[in-house]
């Protein structure tokens, strides 16, 4: 994705891994009929031709949004160094994602705010890095947004079971440095940013909502794993903790937005990422922005 401006507000993308999924692997229902049919608005970006079969690009990546001399962190990825042996894809990853964000002029000494749109591995693993074998906040300088639904749904989850890990290298590292927010979603930064309650993937999920210069933007977090999503809303994932929540959230989502306006940067689109939900003849498509 080149960078956009959408009136105060420059939104770059920072990216860590992009890495094709199998369909079997992201969906735990799909019709692999259907999903080829949409090959013709997916291709080249969302999808592709694997070694045995079509894969799905996704993407880890940052949104670093900076305006009025803030500079804003939406997700922090996988991580450096994280014991991931669960999700062998994600473990132990050594990545010049900080050399990246320095490429973009920026030393995290100054990042204001790092917003995780929700507790998971890959939204909160730059939230740390490993310094003398101790987990230290990356962004001294920064408040950490958390919202409080998911903060004391995964605060609940114990040693051993599925979650723990991140919780306490990237998460629990953060609070206890004081840097943490943990907060409802009444929340804003200045006048542009707010949040928009969108469980089902976690149940305090929550997608960030821009809004400068007549331009309206939502940074959608995993509501949207993949763009064919919005063709096949009721496809489930294997990610969600809700996923009958998941379709709820992201049909209401689709329905208010389609044929309008607003942009969408999603947290595991690839390529060009920042597109909108177009209509084409009464069926919901994404569509990349013309300079994307
Ligand atoms: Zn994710």
């Amino acid at each position: 994705m080149k960078p956009q401006q959408f009136g105060d507000y420059t939104v770059r993308k920072l990216v860590e891994v992009v890495e094709p999924f199998k369909p079997e692997f992201a969906f735990k229902e799909f019709d692999a009929a259907r999903l080829a049919g949409h090959a013709d608005w997916l291709a080249p970006n969302f999808i592709a031709q694997g070694a045995d079969g079509l894969v799905l690009p996704f993407s880890f990546h940052t949104y670093v949004v900076q305006a009025q001399g803030k500079t804003i962190l939406i997700d922090t990825c996988i991580g450096n160094h994280k014991d991931r042996a669960a999700l062998p894809f994600w473990h132990m990853q050594n990545r010049p994602y900080l050399d990246n964000l320095y490429a973009l002029g920026i030393v995290p000494e100054e990042v204001d705010y790092v917003m995780c749109t929700h507790l998971h591995a890959d939204h909160v693993g730059w939230n740390t890095k490993l310094e003398n074998g101790q987990w230290v906040p990356t962004f001294p300088n920064a408040r950490y947004i958390f919202s409080k639904d998911d903060y004391d749904h995964y605060n609940n989850v114990k040693p051993g079971e599925f979650g723990y890990t991140s919780l306490a290298d990237s998460v629990f590292p953060i609070v206890d440095a004081g840097l943490a927010e943990i907060v409802t979603m009444d929340y804003a930064i200045g006048d542009g940013l707010s949040l928009v309650p969108t469980p089902g993937h976690t149940p305090g999920h929550y997608c960030v909502h821009l809004q400068s210069g007549g331009h309206e933007v939502f940074f959608t977090g995993d509501m949207l794993h993949h763009p064919v999503l919005i063709a096949e809303p009721q496809w489930q994932t294997n990610f969600c903790l809700d996923p009958a929540q998941s379709t709820a959230t992201r049909r209401a989502f689709i329905a208010e937005h389609a044929g309008g306006a607003a942009i969408v940067l999603a947290a595991h689109f690839a390529g060009p990422t920042a597109g909108r939900i177009v209509d084409a003849g009464g069926q919901p498509r994404f569509a990349v922005l013309d300079g994307a």
